[in-house]
């Protein structure tokens, strides 16, 4: 029998680190003061620390085994997972936060030169947004890559650490260990993603070469000759704005906040205690960025955001509120390891509420935008939305390819091999002759590493709840049935159950690439 004290005393040990590391993390965000910063370092390492306790990992895995309650063994194996990567020398488990640290630090640092002049990241993406001149946006896209020559030996150093790390643990290497402690198999992941590269390839392609031939067009060049600057952003990861839909002018002087609430009320999930605690619009020594956290997995979830009247921002209050009433409707007599949700649930209702915003139905109800006017714009909403999950599948596979040959040998020609995955599955064409570490450039593979295909599960399972959502309940704006159906079936379990089991009692199969590439079909 597996005793409940063991998991009760580890329970009461982390409850409240992780309380005051959820606090100070937000505190430092909304207010980015020195004092700020010293107690979220310090609230992490004492949350670290008590992750690494070699004491309590062994009680874990010795009694993890023995048969019991279903939910204490559930609780053991979540534990488990949440300290294993800690379970390393310290001395390694020091030079690794360091160095992410470090690395951290000159990302956020480091500016590329434009014409002379230092620029951030916004302003090389408004240059590739903007730009009609072909030896600006060069150098532009130069620029953003240069972050990635000064940190390309440090992310290959923490690659190798991060890879001692794991084989000290008993695992082939850190993405195989990754893997493990996130409940995903590593040969189900490979053959999802590539059901996903077969379902996507040919749409891909096809919607590419109308998107060049715009472009050439407009760069006054032949197809042939287009090269990476020439598209939108500098790692081709989102569909151009051009040739889509501009939906800024419907949000214009409108209240964005009152449509976020008006869209959850709609399914009868209250989000006015959410609002009330939250941070929702600009201001200096503020994050400019967006998240939902759930700070004591008691009912204290708050939104940061910096709502500005935009089609983006109604988008990604939609998306966080979505991560909000998924944290608002575990079951409260659930012990508290449990009221948690897998990164992949709670980013599928998330991209579920987030894309609302961009359809018909949602623009018609709760916009309030006349018939005539929602119905003309359908096709184009469509098509738009089917041309971003293409690009950013194929993104993905790049990724994802990317860190998996990372890890499996970090001494290898790392910049050859980004290019030849680049052209493969975005079909983008290499600079003549460039030799770069342009791969060290994309952040996530410094300080979010082997996460990728997280943002893709949760795309796939958000197209299976909007199946299901619309056999059930004929969709979900305005349908407190679906609203109720999420809570009952998805969010009220939190990690009682592993997520993919999860995933099939909420949309009634297991997880498939399907429904999501029924819909790049309309690209
Ligand atoms: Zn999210």
């Amino acid at each position: 029998m597996t005793d409940p004290s063991l998991v009760e005393a580890a329970e009461a040990t982390l409850r409240p680190l992780t309380y005051a590391r959820n606090v100070a993390w937000w505190e430092s965000q909304v207010d980015a003061t020195g004092e700020n910063e010293r107690r979220r370092a310090e609230t992490e390492l004492a949350y670290s620390d008590a992750l690494a306790d070699r004491e309590l990992f062994a009680a874990i895995e010795k009694v993890r085994s023995a048969d019991g309650d279903p939910l204490v063994r559930r609780r053991l194996d979540l534990l488990h997972d949440l300290m294993l990567p800690h379970q390393i020398a310290d001395s390694l488990r020091a030079r690794i936060v360091e160095l992410e640290a470090a690395v951290e630090g000159r990302y956020s640092r480091h500016r590329g030169v434009v014409r002379g002049e230092e620029v951030d990241d916004n302003e090389i993406k408004r240059i590739l947004r903007e730009s009609d001149d072909p030896a600006e946006r060069q150098e532009a896209w130069r620029a953003s890559k240069t972050v990635g020559a000064a940190v390309a030996d440090d992310v290959r150093e923490l690659a190798r650490l991060r890879n001692e790390a794991a084989r000290s643990l008993g695992h082939r290497d850190w993405f195989a260990l990754s893997l493990a402690t996130d409940e995903l198999d590593e040969s189900k992941l490979l053959e999802t993603l590539a059901v996903a590269d077969r379902a996507t390839a040919e749409a891909f392609a096809r919607w590419k070469q109308a998107l060049d031939a715009r472009l050439s067009e407009r760069f006054g060049c032949h197809p042939g000759e287009l090269r990476p600057w020439h598209y939108a952003d500098p790692f081709f990861q989102d569909a151009p704005a051009e040739g889509s839909v501009d939906l800024d002018p419907l949000f214009q002087g409108r209240d964005l906040v009152a449509l976020a609430r008006r869209t959850f009320d709609g399914v009868e999930l209250d989000v006015d205690g959410i609002l009330a605690r939250s941070d929702l619009f600009p201001r200096a020594g503020k994050c400019q960025h967006a998240f939902c956290m759930d700070v004591d997995r008691d009912g204290d979830v708050r939104v940061l955001a910096n709502v500005t009247d935009n089609h983006d921002w109604m988008g990604t209050m939609l998306h966080e509120l979505g991560h909000g009433v998924y944290d608002l409707g575990f079951d409260l007599e659930l012990p508290w390891l449990l009221r948690d949700t897998h990164l992949v649930a709670t980013e599928a209702s998330a991209l579920l509420f987030g894309a609302l915003a961009g359809g018909r139905e949602w623009l018609e109800r709760v916009l309030e935008l006349g018939a005539s006017d929602a119905a003309a714009l359908e096709d184009r909403l469509q098509a738009a939305r089917a041309a971003q999950l293409l690009v950013f599948t194929r993104w993905v596979l790049v990724m994802n390819d990317f860190e998996r040959q990372l890890y499996a040998d970090p001494e290898a020609d790392l910049d050859s091999a980004w290019w030849e995955l680049v052209s493969r599955h975005q079909l983008v064409t290499p600079p003549e002759g460039r030799r770069a570490p342009d791969w060290a450039a994309k952040i996530h593979v410094a300080v979010a590493p082997v996460y990728y295909h997280t943002y893709l599960y949760g795309a796939i399972v958000a197209s299976q709840l909007r199946d299901a959502l619309r056999d059930a309940a004929g969709g979900l704006v305005d349908r407190p049935e679906a609203g109720r159906l999420l809570v009952d079936r998805l969010f009220a379990p939190g990690q009682s159950i592993r997520w993919d089991r999860l995933i099939e009692q909420a949309t009634g199969s297991p997880l498939s690439v399907e429904p999501l590439a029924r819909e790049v079909a309309a690209a």
